[in-house]
């Protein structure tokens, strides 16, 4: 079936949500820092809609979504709100400052959250929807609505829903497969059943929001678009809830590799699809796969000598795209010991970094610092470096790392020594064993910050070529129910483990503040 048989509209909107459902990853959770720099690069790619927080959810998402609001030019800034009056006023009040904002209001509709999560009638879900729609709508001439679960919703009961929902005032009517329950031909019935139902449904903007539960989120979106859905929700490398959302670049590359089946186009500047990759990985420390369609770093290399004759002929033989398309580079060597300002300046924006005049002097500093290290410097010890700035850069970090030592081998059981520095100006000490330096390391970390955590992964990788390369450490610890996520880097891996680990306890230390005054939710918490 050809997307665009039927008269309507070729052009699909590209509403992110990498900011909000993708930061909703167990783990993911970036400073503010870090969500300005992958807002710039969203808008550098060219999204029609960003929609980057939950004000009402805590204070440091309503500063985020602030700042993202008042900064980040281009795109339409989106904020989420659950069917309530204080949801709506915080987000309007965070979305204040953008030239171009939208409100996102959204209920659950199917019988097992009515039933089980909100305890509504069908009469009232329909009720409070609508209301909380015309509310914003008032306020605001840019309303979303989505119905949560719409996938497992009675298709009749979706039809009321939505019209009501129209009525009230939306412009754009999101269906999400929220649990990631749907399989392609079932999504586009749902959405040809509203198409031909729904009174007034020409009027608004129909759209979807897939996860990836069964691993057909992409597919679900596409379906739902060739069906007649004009606006997709996705995140980039597909980072979300669970399995995570539809990914921005399959489901933008489809669409235009596919051209010739689904007759749409999308706005996205497709060369920058790989430096937002790159961008989101960095601050969400989520690596992606070697194996990633479209941006992973196997997604243009051939290894087998059959494939390499045919590349060698024609390009087209076992490549789909190409990878100047997608802004893939195969040579990653960057810079060394002789590079200038300009040279690392000019790297930094092909790697989708846009950086202010005095963040640039201080990667050029440490870039210094780092070639007296080592000889080369790749484009994986630029992303670290970043990634260190960014985290540093607005944390006001609770405790910082001033010495360590470590020892170990064999003969002897292995131990460390700690000091740290407190906010406050103390200077902290601790001595302790362990079963390795990097646990003997993170036992004195522990009894100086009294915050106990349970370490869940601990991975060490290297992030550039050469004998020299840094090392990367990832820590993932969970502490009373959450996840927390810290990266350490050095030449060093046992000051590379402390840095990382620090970073954990600094992050619990901050959401604890954080937490002290939470709103009181009106209706049980859920998202889209
Ligand atoms: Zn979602």
């Amino acid at each position: 079936m050809n997307g665009n048989g039927n008269g309507i509209n070729d052009r699909v909107i590209v509403f992110d949500t990498t900011l909000r459902d993708g930061e909703q990853a167990p783990g993911a959770s970036m400073n503010l820092a870090q969500k300005l720099q992958v807002a710039r690069a969203l808008a550098s790619l060219g999204v029609d809609v960003m929609e980057v927080g939950f004000p009402v959810a805590s204070p440091g998402d309503f500063q985020s979504v602030e700042a993202i609001a008042r900064q980040i030019e281009g795109p339409i800034v989106a904020a989420l709100a659950r069917a309530n009056r204080p949801d709506i006023d915080a987000a309007l009040k965070a979305l204040q400052p953008a030239p171009r904002r939208r409100v996102h209001v959204f209920l659950a509709t199917s019988p097992i959250h009515r039933d089980y999560k909100l305890r509504m009638t069908p009469a009232e879900v329909v009720r409070v929807s609508s209301g909380a729609i015309e509310y914003a709508r008032e306020r605001c001439e840019d309303v979303e609505f989505s119905a949560e679960d719409a996938a497992r919703t009675e298709p009749d009961f979706l039809v009321e829903v939505v019209e009501r929902a129209i009525e009230a005032g939306a412009t754009t009517i999101n269906i999400p497969d929220t649990v990631g329950y749907a399989v392609p031909s079932h999504f586009a019935g749902i959405i040809e059943n509203l198409r031909a139902k729904v009174r007034g449904i020409d009027r608004v903007m129909l759209s979807v929001h897939c996860h990836d539960d069964l691993g057909m989120a992409v597919a679900n979106s596409l379906a739902a678009l060739a069906a007649g859905a004009r606006q997709v929700e996705c995140t980039v490398n597909g980072i979300g809830e669970r399995a995570g959302n539809c990914s921005l670049e399959e489901v933008v590359m489809a669409l235009r590799t596919r051209h010739d089946f689904f007759g749409l186009r999308t706005g996205i500047r497709t060369q920058q699809l790989c430096s937002a990759s790159r961008v989101v990985a960095g601050a969400t420390g989520f690596q992606v796969a070697r194996n990633k369609a479209v941006v992973g770093q196997n997604a243009f290399a051939h290894e087998s000598g059959i494939h390499q004759h045919g590349m060698i002929t024609n390009q087209q033989t076992y490549e789909v795209m190409r990878p100047e398309d997608v802004g893939f580079k195969s040579t990653n060597l960057v810079l060394g010991k002789h590079s200038g300002r300009h040279a690392l300046t000019a790297r930094l924006r092909d790697l989708g970094y846009q950086l202010e005049p005095e963040q640039i002097d201080r990667v050029f500093e440490e870039l210094k610092k780092l070639a007296d290290k080592k000889k080369e410097i790749y484009d994986g010890d630029l992303d670290a470096l970043l990634v260190g700035l960014f985290q540093n850069g607005s944390s006001r970090a609770r405790w910082q790392l001033t010495s360590l030592s470590a020892v170990s081998g064999t003969g002897t059981p292995p131990s460390a020594a700690v000091s740290l520095l407190s906010r406050d100006g103390r200077k902290l000490d601790e001595a302790a064993t362990g079963d390795g330096p990097v646990d003997a390391v993170f036992k004195c970390i522990e009894r100086i910050t009294g915050i106990k955590s349970r370490l869940r992964d601990f991975h060490v990788a290297s992030v550039s070529a050469g004998e020299d390369a840094q090392g990367e450490v990832v820590v993932v610890v969970e502490h009373e129910g959450r996840t927390y996520r810290g990266r350490g880097l050095s030449t060093d891996i046992v000051l590379a483990s402390a840095e990382a680990y620090l970073e954990v306890v600094n992050r619990i230390a901050a959401g604890r503040l954080q937490r002290k005054a939470p709103p009181e939710p009106e209706v049980v918490c859920g998202a889209v």
